[in-house]
């Protein structure tokens, strides 16, 4: 049997999570000072923590000894990277190729670029002033424009990714020393970003002036009590938990921090800062082991639930979470409401965001290879589900089905994020204003053709509330206000 060529593979493979909105990226380095410890290997378990941010492909980068050095401590950088899961790109010959005192990870989700090797993250490049690693979440918003000058200047690009740019940058600016050149390299680039560079002595993390992307820093223990055993930058805490570490701080918004040996240097390489973490990283990006800026996930998601079930409770015998993001809410639904809360819907944890499907009837049959009803549980009741959002509605279409079909009397859908209604430009894959199916239709409508029999969002307040803080946050996609200027879209208030 001939198999389709692998250029030829769209038709075959449906994107099954297309009812949601994609991570861009997930960043790991670590700096072991702890001579006994591998970075390379204490990555690679951390990226595993970090998937969930990024499936196309994996890739570690790490600080080893300079060829032909001869003892002179000179060092460059060997990455390895491929396409899929951590699982499928590392084995134990490879990680044992970059044992290292440093290492930097990156697992990925194409935004801006395509999905190919060229695009896979950390990416290296060799200067005379040595060589370095470099790893990114968010998007650029002048990539584009720096391209064009760089291009202009001569240099040749072998990938269409925005960290090329970061790179070129980089080297473009060498002559200043390795910092000179990151810091103003920062300055120049705008958009949302949360960075970490690898250099032959250095760890560096810096986060966009609004903090749209999370960064934090954590600490490896030594295990005598005095110094640390080594540092971690990474997007999220549940990665410095994974290589047990304990959580540090957050980086805060336009921060910049050199990591070198013991110490954590810290600069502030922007003056005007404004917090605007993106709202969407506790609704559904994020793990719920994660704690981001001071604001704890699952905490935030059982309150969002609970403060649903204060803004559009319904009479129901029983309330469902839509695996992972929405059984936190429906948690906090079932408390608020007094409702009692089960297990409806079991997802299938090893479908992948696509899957072979031979036949357009398998196509159509997607969401029930990676959901199915627990029919004794919902048959015959009221059922409220939860969802963490809604984007195409395919998901959300086919699930009132099912569960109907299982025999639940009433299906009642209820949304712990507001209507999606425009894109994002910070580093999240969004579909066409068009496919928005909050964009094209009022909530009365939505339900309609979701086969519902009542559907509700919670309110931006709501939502805000649910974040528990002080704190700002982007809800571009939501309310079409945007922290950074947007060609075209309306800037949010101060
Ligand atoms: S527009 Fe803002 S809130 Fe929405 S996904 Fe993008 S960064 Fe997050």
């Amino acid at each position: 049997m001939l198999l389709p060529s692998p250029n030829n593979l769209s038709g075959l493979f449906p994107e099954i999570d297309c009812d949601k909105l994609h991570e861009a990226c997930g960043v790991l380095g670590i700096y072991c000072t702890d001579p006994q410890k591998d970075a390379a290997s204490l990555v690679y378990y951390g990226l595993f923590s970090l998937q969930h941010r990024g499936q196309e492909s994996a890739g570690i980068a790490a600080v080893q000894p300079s060829p032909g050095s001869g003892g002179k401590n000179e060092h460059t950088i060997e990455c390895r990277r491929g396409m899929g899961l951590v699982g499928d790109v590392f084995n134990g010959e490879i990680l044992s190729q970059l044992k290292s005192s440093a290492a930097l990870g990156h697992v990925r989700y194409s935004t801006a670029g395509s999905s190919s090797i060229e695009n896979a993250q950390p990416f290296v490049s060799h200067f005379k002033l040595g060589s370095i690693a470099v790893a990114h979440n968010g998007t650029l918003t002048n990539a584009d424009v720096v391209r064009e000058l760089l291009e202009d200047a001569g240099v040749g690009f072998t990938s269409s990714s925005d960290r090329e740019v970061i790179i070129h940058l980089i080297a473009k600016n060498d002559k200043k020393g390795l910092e000179k050149a990151l810091t103003d390299t920062i300055k120049f680039i705008k958009g949302s970003y949360a960075l970490v560079v690898l250099t032959g002595d250095a760890l560096v993390g810096a986060r966009d002036p609004n903090g749209i992307r999370p960064l934090c820093l954590g600490k490896i223990d030594s295990g005598n009590g005095e110094k640390s055993g080594g540092w971690v930058l990474t997007s999220e805490s549940c990665a410095i938990d994974a290589v047990g570490g304990s959580f540090v701080r957050d980086i805060e918004p336009g921060e910049l921090v050199i990591i070198r040996e013991n110490e954590v240097f810290s600069f502030t390489f922007s003056e005007k800062t404004r917090r605007a973490v993106c709202a969407f990283e506790y609704v559904y990006f994020a793990r719920p082991d994660s704690v981001i800026d001071s604001v704890d996930v699952y905490g935030s998601r059982v309150r969002a639930g609970g403060i649903l079930g204060r803004e559009s409770a319904v009479k129901a015998d029983l309330v469902i979470g839509v695996p992972d993001s929405g059984i936190p809410a429906a948690i906090g639904y079932g408390r608020a409401t007094a409702t009692p809360f089960g297990l409806g819907i079991v997802k299938s944890k090893y479908v992948g965001r696509t899957f072979i499907a031979p036949s357009q009837i398998m196509r159509e049959r997607a969401v029930s290879v990676k959901y199915n009803v627990i029919e004794s549980e919902v048959r015959g009741k009221r059922v409220v589900i939860i969802d963490d959002s809604i984007v195409r509605g395919t998901t959300s279409r086919r699930l009132v089905l099912i569960l109907k079909t299982a025999g639940a009397r009433e299906v009642h859908i209820r949304v712990c994020s507001p209507p999606v209604r425009f894109p994002c430009y910070f580093g999240i894959d969004t579909p066409h204003r068009k496919d928005l199916i909050s964009n094209m239709n009022n909530a009365s409508e939505l339900c309609m053709s979701l086969g519902a029999d009542s559907l509700a969002f919670i309110s931006v307040e709501g939502l805000l509330e649910s974040l528990d803080g002080d704190g700002t946050y982007c809800l571009g996609c939501f309310t079409g206000e945007y922290p950074i200027p947007v060609p075209g879209e309306k800037p949010s208030t101060p």
